[in-house]
């Protein structure tokens, strides 16, 4: 099969490889995927370019990437026993890429997403930027038939969208999210559709800020309002948002981009008593609160930190909300049919030319068809 390779510790071309793999067999509790999509995260570019934070998860060769959607082609021993009402060939499936131990104290309280054992496919395991892809059956996800290919993708981004809004109910919430990219983007589509009164984005970039406004328009959302916090000076930015929210702030901040500036700027425009949700990771650990004393402990503010998706509250949201009508596709702005063109979708990612880039190893036409599903327009 056609996989793409971590071969080197090295940044591009030098360190990833397109090129023939030997098909994994699926053990006892396995589940054997044909990929069908798979997405590009950031946590690949990280892997592309061998950032220093990712050097100690990830040893070449590894097959890489963990956002997929696909068939089952295969099922190990007992593997089928893992599921209600079974599993079986041909079954329209994602998966949580995130293994856990089930054994921990975490685990054992409901918490699994913060397991102190979890092995990450795509990381620490083969992952899904192939043509097949094994996985535990304990964490295949069965995918109803309103999930669109190009959105089974990316559910496990999507996944992490949901979990920071899953963290306090946005009906007539105000609600802001510093950094529009993928996973900020699908953000302000959940707080949009769950019935926010006011979705309020940030960003430094202003292709950025036009792809906000152009999906308000499209859904003629008329609450929504988009700064460029890096042009405008940020004083300006917060009397903005009050003004928008009655000198009040906002209810609620999901913070995307892990910058100390956004950080800060989300606990100044949050109101007394908001929320914030924190998935951002900052460039080097390290964030420095300003004001600490006003703006965390005067505020009461409660501040979420987000990691994964809750196993499996967050899917079975996840799959509410997309039944609902929750409609994020249009994030998917590359597709390629083939992984070979896999170096061409990370550069179109890096220029920030697509929130999203997927891949279809067999192509689109193809996968729609192995699906059922009526063929994609031209
Ligand atoms: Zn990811
Ligand atoms: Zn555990």
């Amino acid at each position: 099969m056609i996989a793409v390779v971590k071969s080197a510790p090295a940044d591009g071309l030098a360190g990833t490889e397109i090129r023939d793999c030997p098909v994994p067999d699926p053990g006892p509790g396995e589940v054997l995927v044909r990929v069908a999509a798979t997405a590009i995260c950031g946590t690949d570019k990280h892997i592309y370019h061998w950032d220093p934070s990712i050097q100690d998860s990830v040893q070449p060769p590894r097959i890489y990437g963990h956002e997929f959607c696909g068939f089952v082609e295969k099922i190990g021993a007992g593997a089928e026993r893992a599921f209600e009402g079974a599993l079986q060939i041909g079954d329209y499936v994602s998966a949580e890429m995130h293994v856990i131990c089930g054994e921990c104290a975490q685990c054992r309280s409901g918490n699994g997403h913060i397991c102190v054992r979890t092995r990450i496919y795509g990381l620490h395991e083969d992952g899904a930027f192939a043509e097949f892809v094994r996985v535990p059956a304990s964490n295949i996800v069965k995918l109803p038939r309103y999930v669109p290919l190009r959105v089974g993708a990316f559910l496990d981004a999507l996944g992490n969208a949901v979990h920071t809004t899953q963290v306090v109910d946005l009906a007539g919430k105000s609600v802001a999210v510093t950094g529009f990219g993928p996973i900020g983007a699908m953000s302000a589509a959940i707080a949009e559709h769950s019935g926010a009164s006011v979705v309020i984005v940030t960003d430094v970039s202003d292709h950025a800020l036009e792809t906000a406004r152009r999906w308000a328009a499209t859904r003629g959302f008329e609450n929504f309002h988009a700064f460029n916090v890096r042009t405008t000076p940020a004083a300006e930015v917060k009397k903005a948002i009050e003004t928008i929210t009655n000198g009040v702030g906002v209810d609620v901040v999901c913070e995307m981009s892990g910058s100390s500036a956004a950080i800060n700027f989300g606990l100044e425009i949050v109101r007394m008593g908001g929320t914030l949700s924190l998935l951002g990771l900052p460039a080097g650990h390290s964030v420095t609160i300003e004001d600490y004393t006003r703006n965390v402990i005067f505020k009461g503010v409660t501040m979420h930190g987000i990691i994964g998706r809750r196993m499996y509250s967050t899917w079975q949201r996840m799959l509410a909300l997309l039944r609902s009508g929750l409609d994020v596709e249009w994030v998917v702005q590359a597709t390629f049919d083939s992984l070979h063109e896999f170096h061409e979708g990370i550069a179109r990612f890096d220029r920030h030319e697509a929130l999203k880039v997927v891949f279809f190893p067999e192509g689109e036409q193809n996968a729609l068809r192995r699906a059922g599903f009526s063929p994609a327009g031209p």
